[in-house]
């Protein structure tokens, strides 16, 4: 636990640095943890500790974490398989990894059947890594355009990942890209789209991450080991 938390007063030192440096406060900036490692005993201490949302890439580490916790926000970041669909809408708090089409469409489908709002992000593969899902940048505005035909789901922002590597600078390319993206998307409107969120940086490179807009960040080794 002082482990935990001295891990945890380290990563919001450093949030808030970053946050200053980009002349942001990082009150504005969610600290999401990915407890895919841990157990529900860790994930209670983190949440006396303050932390308030977590994040999970399995769909039934997710159910079983929320029953434990219900009270916390819990993010789905992983790839989603469309027959686990009905376990995560209505209990996830955002789910990052919409990454194609017909999953969109059955979570859309799911939350018109429970009236309930469904909140994602898309996964974009900036890097173009073929190993990583998302969707293409040159993607993203027909995706948009599309999600106007839904009656619960409501793409609230962008996720990515960047290549694995030491070196956070080498992520920044793909930050800033996102981030751009973003922005010109910002300028236009699109029915059933809020661009809210910018989920990108996990504990190699957060920093960064913040530096080139991100506001909620996926750290899991850096707080958990
Ligand atoms: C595991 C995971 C993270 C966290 O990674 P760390 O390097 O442990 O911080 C972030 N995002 C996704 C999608 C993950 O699967």
């Amino acid at each position: 636990m002082v482990e935990l938390q001295q891990r945890l007063i380290e990563v919001e030192r450093r949030i808030g640095q970053a946050a200053q440096k980009s002349g942001r406060s990082s009150q504005n900036i969610t600290l999401l943890a990915v407890s895919k490692t841990v157990s529900n005993d860790t994930v209670a201490q983190a949440y006396e500790l303050g932390i308030r949302d977590f994040g999970e890439n399995r769909v039934q580490e997710f159910v079983s974490k929320n029953h434990s916790l219900p009270q916390a926000k819990w993010h789905i970041i992983g790839r989603l398989q469309t027959n686990k669909v009905k376990d995560v809408v209505g209990k996830a708090f955002l789910i990052h990894s919409v990454d194609r089409w017909q999953l969109a469409q059955e979570l859309d489908k799911r939350g018109h059947y429970l009236k309930v709002p469904v909140p994602v992000l898309l996964q974009v593969n900036i890097s173009g890594e073929k190993s990583k899902t998302g969707l293409k940048a040159d993607e993203v505005v027909n995706f948009l355009q599309s999600v106007g035909e839904f009656t619960s789901l409501k793409v609230m922002g962008f996720m990515t990942m960047a290549e694995l590597s030491s070196e956070p600078e080498e992520s920044r390319p793909v930050f800033r890209e996102l981030s751009s993206l973003k922005k010109q998307l910002d300028r236009k409107t699109f029915t059933n789209v809020e661009l809210k969120y910018l989920s990108m940086g996990m504990s190699q490179d957060y920093e960064v991450a913040i530096e080139e807009g991100a506001n909620i960040v996926r750290i899991g080794s850096a707080l958990f080991i």
